[in-house]
This record gives C-alpha cells, structure tokens and sequence, in this order.
C-alpha cells in the first residue's frame, strides 16, 4: 500500500513542531466549543478535534450532541482557521461529516474492531479526498489495525493516517490502555509513508502522563500527537480526569524535545560505529547461545520421549523462571523483560520437544 498524500500534506504545511490536534473529549456547548478553540488557535494546535458522537460505555450517560454540534464546528473554522477533527462510526455520521464540511474524520477503536462497520464507513466514503485517520482496535491485533487501514485504501481514501491510542488489557497498569509501543512501531516498519499520531490522552487516563507519552512518542518519530484539552476540565462531559487546560498545552509542546531523524556527520559517528559493532557481535554471541541451548533442550527431550516423560515441567519452569528474574534484577534488567525473554524462549524449547516427542 503507497500512502504519500498525508504525508506530503503534513510536509507541505511546514510545521517546526509536531502536528498537533486538540480540543475536547465532547463537544458539549457551542460555547464550551468555541472558548476552548480561541485559546488553543495561537498555540501548536493547527486541528481542532471535538467528539459529537460519543462511545460510551454505558448507556443512560451523556453520549455526544450529533448533528446539532456540527455548525459549532464550522464556527471554529471560520474564527479561528483551525482544520477540525471528529469521530465517524457510521455511514450516516460519514455522510454527515462530508455536509457540514468537516476536516478530517477518524475512525474510533470501537469501531475499528469491526470490519462490517468500517466497510460501511469506508462505503459510504469512497474517494473522499478527506483526511481519514483510523485508530488502533481496543485490542492489541495489528492485522485488525492494518485490514481497517486497508479497506478505506481499497475504497480510494488515499489521505491515510493511523492514530495510536493504546491497547484494553486485563492486566492491572498504571494506563487506561497500555501503550503497546511494538505494535505501533510494526506498524511503521510495514507502512513507512502512514503517517502516525499519538493520543497520549487515551492511553494515560489522566493529566500526569500525557508528558511522558508525548516524549516516547515523539523518541519515536511519530508524526503528531493528539491530545484532548478543556477549559474547565474537570467539569467535562466525558474523560474529564485525562483532559488538560489549553496553557498546559503549551507549557507540554514547549517541554517536548523534537529529535533529528537520524545522525549527522558532526555527531562522532566514529564512536557510534564502534559501539554498534560491539552491539552485533554480542548479538552474534546471543544467537550462538541460544542455539547451544536449544541443543541441550533437544537432548532432554529425547530423555524425557525414551522415559515417557511429559513435556512441561512446571516446577523446574517456575524455578528457572523466579531465579532468571532475581539474577536479571542484579544486572538492571526488568521484571517484565525477563519475564517475556524466558518465557519465549521456554515456549521455542517446548515445541523443539515436542516435535522430538511426537516425530
Ligand atoms: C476519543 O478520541 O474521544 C475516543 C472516544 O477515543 P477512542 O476511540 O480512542 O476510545
Ligand atoms: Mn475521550
């Protein structure tokens, strides 16, 4: 999939900082709308998002104005100049969005999860020269993520961007939706030229950490960030406890560090290429362990096929696995890190035996 036009779009509009989109979670007031645009139009922000039709959880709680929010959106464009932003999750809020002439229209994570829904949209959107940003799937599947990407590409939208909000997971985080950062960097490696925005607003769930997520993203290379901003912010509608005043905007936008894409001739690449050398040849040395290893796990199993002997042993798993953690501390290595590391590593190992076990 060739996807230039966004991106030469965000070349084009020649921006020394990050393109930023912000605005509210909802649009509640016409005049919330527009006291929050006036004072984010002289600030980074150069696209105004507000929700006007909002996925709620539950139903019975505020679930965005409709139709009625959408001329307080062109309002925004007419006295501020601000291009404006809204969620579409179906063809009628599609068609909607086209008539009162709305900016950019993105795909939410609730809505990417579903290919009925995004077909419809991208149906009902076919060779709109709109641009279509699509959020990741609650869900951390990339291929989910790719396939919505890919029906509005199939249906001629071709002014594509992905936003990254982070991913629904069971396991307790100090994140609404943990941030996942491999999926969105595979991302890129398989689409070079889509561009991607970050929502640092979703994944933190509250105002302390939209700094740091901001940072990440921008470490690495993300094209833009999208950040929900209110005036009043604790009196929102919706996700008031992640939304920030548009003067923290700026103090963010003004601490974030925007890092050059690559190194440059006065950098001492000398001294760089030394030390990625050391880094291949340690890599060289990992692989060659790891395949010893391996040849030791191929003689347990056919220990353990000639004894009729199960596979998994859990205790000996979990000794392994509580001992690599407490030495992997003492060298300054993660929990988590280790924990991934042995536990893939302990997965290869199983199916080696049990190709062993079973021929
Ligand atoms: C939003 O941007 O307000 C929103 C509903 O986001 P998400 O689809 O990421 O939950
Ligand atoms: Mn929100």
């Amino acid at each position: 999939m060739e996807n230039k036009n966004f991106k030469t779009w965000l070349e084009n509009m020649q921006l020394n900082h990050p393109l930023v989109i912000a605005g509210p979670c909802s649009a509640e007031s016409e005049k919330q709308v527009l006291e929050v645009a006036h004072e984010l139009k002289n600030t980074d922000a150069t696209i105004f998002r507000a929700g006007v039709w909002k996925p709620r959880t539950r139903p019975g709680t505020f679930e965005g104005n409709g139709v009625k929010a959408l001329p307080w959106l062109q309002k925004v464009k007419e006295e501020t100049g601000m291009l404006t932003a809204i969620e579409i999750a179906n063809a009628n809020h599609a068609k909607l969005a086209i008539e009162f002439d709305i900016d950019i229209l993105w795909i939410g994570a609730r809505t990417t999860v579903n290919p009925f829904a995004v077909q419809e949209i991208a149906d009902a959107i076919q060779g709109t020269d709109k641009i279509v940003l699509v959020k990741n799937p609650i869900n951390p599947d990339l291929a989910l993520w790719i396939g919505a990407i890919e029906r509005f590409h199939k249906m001629g939208v071709t002014n594509l961007g992905a936003i990254h909000r982070g991913f629904s997971s069971f396991r307790k985080s100090k994140y609404r939706n943990i941030p996942s950062w491999q999926i969105p960097i595979d991302l890129k490696a398989k689409y070079p030229t889509l561009p991607i925005i970050n929502d640092p607003s979703h994944i933190c769930g509250n105002r302390e950490g939209i700094f740091e997520i901001s940072q990440t993203a921008l470490d690495l290379k993300f094209e833009g960030l999208m950040i929900e901003t209110h005036c009043n912010p604790d009196e929102a509608w919706s996700d008031a406890a992640q939304q920030i005043k548009p003067n923290r905007l700026v103090e963010i936008m003004d601490e974030l560090k925007v890092r050059k894409p690559r190194f440059e001739k006065e950098d001492s690449l000398s001294k760089l290429d030394a030390l990625r050398k050391e880094i291949n040849a340690k890599d060289d040395q990992l692989l060659e362990t790891l395949s010893e290893r391996m040849q030791i796990v191929a003689s347990i199993g056919k220990a353990k096929k000639e004894s009729n002997v199960a596979v998994l042993q859990n205790t000996r798993w979990q000794e392994i696995l509580n001992s690599m953690i407490e030495k992997g501390e003492e060298h300054g290595l993660s929990k988590i890190f280790i924990e991934k590391m042995f536990k893939a590593i302990h997965q290869e190992s199983i199916s080696h035996q049990e190709k062993i076990i079973n021929g």
